[in-house]
């Protein structure tokens, strides 16, 4: 399993890798990092029920 750090998110510092091609984050339009959690919290909630 082939891991690279891009960068740490920039709300909570988690390291943001890229896993086998697949971003462990997103990339802001200014470039900054934000993991999955940080990101989702500017989205949409995930509520199923
Ligand atoms: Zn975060």
């Amino acid at each position: 399993m082939q891991e690279e750090l891009i960068g740490h998110c920039r709300a909570c510092g988690k390291p943001i890798l890229c896993k086998m091609g697949f971003l462990d984050g997103v990339v802001q339009e200014d470039i900054a990092l934000l993991c999955f959690v940080c990101s989702g919290d500017e989205e949409e909630t995930q509520l199923d029920s």
